[in-house]
């Protein structure tokens, strides 16, 4: 035993990381016989608060007990060794301060929720009970069936107890002092088994299993079970192959009786078995593919590695179809050659189908996918994998910059330029690209950046020769870049007085794309069928109660949707103003298009892609594949089909409505629609095929969309630049958003606005905007003011910057006054 309050040499204290947002460190204190078991990395089980109990990561280990409060111990040890990188503690408190959060909030977003335990509740008979006489007869025999399993969980109840109120059941019990609950914890990751069957090993041999057969003449069901077992293994290979046996599933498949099969497992002539398998299928190694670069794509490939020797970052813009995603395998696998480990990082979900496809082609099992739409087992799989060196490739969305490599030796960011490595919400906000930069800062490996449309940051760096850069200009193979042509939206619809949204120019190209047998793709960035409902009688429109926002008109589920807080309402036949029917939708949506060309082009196959049609796991995959398989006339979509999708027979693209993208009031939306429409652009024209864009515009004479027509990104780049200097804007300037989020608007308001003072006071007016109300001012009923600080580079000292404001931040949230606000801190908003 050890004295609770005497600390010796021999006293070990953990700092632990756990998932709160709180900003210190927690120390716990090690039980005297676990000393030798604690390692920084490992995870461990402890007690905060009154009943919570949480998974935390140990940072250090040291003697110092806490000054204003006594240590408690840790419960339990989860790892023997550590389950994160030796980077990765690094990587965690750089994130944290550069992101002002706290490490809490990035472990708990760095490690995958298998990782992380749960507490589960569990019953168990009260060792003091002695008043049998106050139970039901029901109460003494659910006891007695407790005793028999030591403990039971709330789930395991409802096996017991049937259909009852369970709640109420328990609740009874605990109060006649009969049974305990208590908190047990339990991993979330289970491995995935398979159910397997065997022979018992003294049948294994040629003439014990003719004999065995004999044996069973009379019972011809179980011999049959038999016979079927040496079908699948044959009797030379019996030997060898009995101990790993067949799937249970495979056996009773083939139509043996189940019963004769039980008996054959309790006469000890079978065995069954659990076997740990991989949740990913796999691939053989001669099915692997080679790949064979073009001279251009050689070329392009050595400048890239050529330019790594001088920077550590390279840009490589390339158009769309230049076969980057080759040059990439090429590098892939040079780099594994050389025994480092790769990171390569997609920007979603819906373009990793076809380029993981690719990839899987060429690297079989050895390379691991890591992404949101995979189940926490799975993530788990790829966390161990990389661990235990089984993945030394490993291609995923933003949160895979987490992964436990400890030899990284190359990161591959395609599509730099995407808005989606930045994560929202919750915190940290941290942009996966930048945090990949800084890790392979830390640890010496190499980033490639790749883009057909390179982000201003990363093309000003490129300039400035912070990066290096490579060009490449032509697409693959003797594809060509599409024609770019511009519909004046408006004057058609004069000239022909169409009521269809659908300008005669893309009607009519969609009406031979169809006759030719060739794709179409019409991209449209806004789910639902209309933004909104309006009366047309007294003008109501329907809005969120919650939100400052329209309710967005979903026609198929005939609701009004707030794509803000999802609240969901039946659509109105009258107006709940004035009660007129004179209720119409105004504006267009994807489900509207799908609608409109289903009449138009009733002849025609039509699919949709946007959040609504890909919430489930293979929504993505089912979508392409179909598109794929030319079973598809028209694919209508969001940005979802605007990125990164690969082709064969697509021929024309329509952009449905650029001029919204155009005219959004931010700083990045020059950058935002060049990106978007030279992207969906790029989807058009592959292989033999020359493509052909049609994009609807009320003012054709903008431009950026010349541009996108000339395809001219360093035009485009040489105008925005000048723009993002004159306005201090990045790449220029570093941007933190401070947002106030609380349902009393005045006090939201007031909250900002002495931030703002604070800020002031020592960063001067100049740096400080706002307070200024939020685009959408309510988000569920919550009022949101901002506060912007600019920082330009290279004359303030950033880290102190940053702390001063997260001291203001915490102050505040200190105050009696304040202390309801949120304040939600976001660094290089984008
Ligand atoms: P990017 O990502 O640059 O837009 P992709 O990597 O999608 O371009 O390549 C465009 C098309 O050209 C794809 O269909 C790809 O399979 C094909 N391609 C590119 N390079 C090669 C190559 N070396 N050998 C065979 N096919 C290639
Ligand atoms: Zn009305
Ligand atoms: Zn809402």
């Amino acid at each position: 035993m050890h004295d609770d309050n005497v600390y010796t040499e021999e006293t070990l204290f953990l700092d632990v990381i756990l998932p709160v947002p709180i900003p210190q460190a927690f120390t716990y204190r090690v039980p005297r016989d676990l000393n030798e078991l604690v390692v920084v990395g490992a995870r461990v089980i402890v007690s905060f608060g009154k009943n919570r109990v949480m998974t935390g990561l140990i940072s250090s280990i040291h003697n110092k007990a806490p000054q204003n409060y006594k240590a408690k111990y840790i419960d339990e040890i989860l790892d023997e060794s550590p389950i994160i990188s030796s980077h990765q503690l690094w990587l965690f408190q750089w994130m944290a301060d550069y992101y002002l959060c706290n490490v809490g909030e990035v472990m708990n977003i760095a490690l995958p929720s298998g990782l992380k335990v749960s507490s589960q509740s569990r019953i168990q008979i009260n060792p003091t009970f002695d008043s049998p006489e106050l139970l039901s007869a029901e109460e003494v025999e659910f006891l007695n069936t407790l005793e028999k399993n030591d403990s039971l969980s709330y789930d395991e109840l409802k096996k017991f107890l049937g259909d009852i109120d369970i709640a109420k059941f328990v609740k009874s019990l605990i109060s006649k002092h009969a049974v305990i609950l208590y908190d047990a914890v339990k991993e979330k990751y289970s491995p995935k088994k398979l159910k397997k069957v065997r022979l018992k090993r003294v049948y294994e041999g040629q003439e014990e299993i003719l004999n065995l057969i004999e044996s069973l003449e009379k019972s011809s069901k179980q011999q049959e079970v038999i016979m079927t077992y040496v079908q699948l293994i044959p009797f030379h290979e019996l030997h060898e192959k009995n101990q790993v046996g067949i799937t249970k599933k495979d056996l009773l498949d083939l139509g043996v009786s189940p019963s004769s099969y039980k008996t054959l497992i309790e006469k000890g002539i079978l065995e069954e078995y659990e076997l740990t398998v991989s949740r990913f299928g796999e691939i053989r190694k001669d099915e692997l593919q080679g790949i064979h670069l073009s001279d251009v794509q050689e070329r392009v490939s050595n400048e890239l590695l050529e330019k790594l020797g001088e920077t550590n970052t390279v840009l490589l813009h390339g158009v769309t179809g230049s076969g980057k995603t080759e040059i990439y395998i090429d590098l892939i696998k040079k780099a594994l050659d050389n025994g480092v480990q790769v990171l390569m990082l997609l920007p979603e979900i819906a373009l990793t189908t076809q380029i993981v496809n690719r990839l899987r082609k060429v690297f079989g099992d050895a390379m691991g996918v890591y992404h949101s739409k995979f189940s926490d087992n799975e993530r788990v799989e790829v966390w161990k994998g990389v661990l235990e060196d089984r993945y030394s490739f490993v291609v995923g969305v933003r949160s895979a910059v987490f992964l436990p490599f400890e030899n990284l030796g190359l990161i591959i960011i395609d599509e730099e330029h995407e808005s989606s490595y930045k994560q929202y919400d919750p915190a940290p906000r941290y942009h996966a690209r930048d945090t990949a930069i800084m890790l392979a800062h830390k640890v010496g490996a190499k980033v490639i950046l790749g883009s057909a449309t390179p982000s201003i940051e990363s093309y000003y760096q490129a300039k400035e020769g912070k990066y290096g850069l490579v060009n490449l200009s032509e697409r693959f193979g003797d594809a060509q870049l599409p024609k770019v042509e511009l519909a004046n939206i408006r004057e058609e619809k004069a000239r022909q007085k169409i009521k269809s949204d659908f300008g005669s120019t893309l009607q009519a190209a969609i009406s031979q794309n169809i006759e030719k047998h060739e794709q179409t793709i019409i991209f449209q960035n806004r789910r639902g069928y209309a933004p909104y409902l309006n009366c047309e009688e007294c003008n109501w429109i329907g809005s969120c109660h919650q939100c400052s926002v329209s309710l967005t008109y979903h026609y198929k589920e005939h609701l009004l949707i707030c794509h803000y807080c999802g609240h969901k309402e039946k659509t109105p036949h009258l107006c709940p103003t004035c009660g007129s029917g004179k209720i119409k939708s105004v504006g267009i949506g994807t489900e509207k298009i799908e609608d409109d060309l289903n009449v138009l082009y009733p002849e025609a196959k039509i699919i949709r892609m946007d959040l609504d049609t890909t919430r489930s796991k293979n929504a993505y995959q089912q979508i392409i594949g179909e598109v794929e398989s030319g079973g598809v006339d028209i694919l209508v979509g969001t940005q979802m089909v605007s990125k990164g999708l690969d082709f064969d027979k697509v021929s024309l693209v329509g952009v449905f409505d650029a001029d919204r993208m155009i005219y959004f009031p931010d700083f990045r939306s020059g950058e935002r629609a060049f990106q978007m429409l030279t992207q969906v652009s790029g989807r058009a024209g592959r292989k033999e095929k020359p493509g052909r864009v049609i994009i609807q515009t009320n003012s054709p004479t903008h431009p950026l969309l010349k541009m996108v027509i000339d395809n001219d990104y360093h035009g485009f780049y040489d105008k925005e630049i000048i723009e993002r200097e004159r306005y201090n804007y990045p790449p220029f300037s570093r941007l933190i958003r401070v947002t106030t989020k609380h349902v009393d608007k005045t006090l939201s308001h007031a909250a900002a606005g002495t931030l703002a003072q604070r800020l002031a006071s020592k960063l001067s007016k100049e740096r400080i905007l706002g307070p200024e109300k939020a685009l959408v001012e309510r988000v569920r009923n919550q009022y949101i003011f901002e506060v912007w600080i600019k920082l330009e580079k290279n004359k303030l000292n950033i880290a102190a910057t940053k702390a001063f404001i997260r001291e203001q931040i915490t102050e505040m949230s200190a105050d009696k006054k304040y202390k309801s606000v949120r304040f939600v801190p976001d660094v290089d908003v984008v």
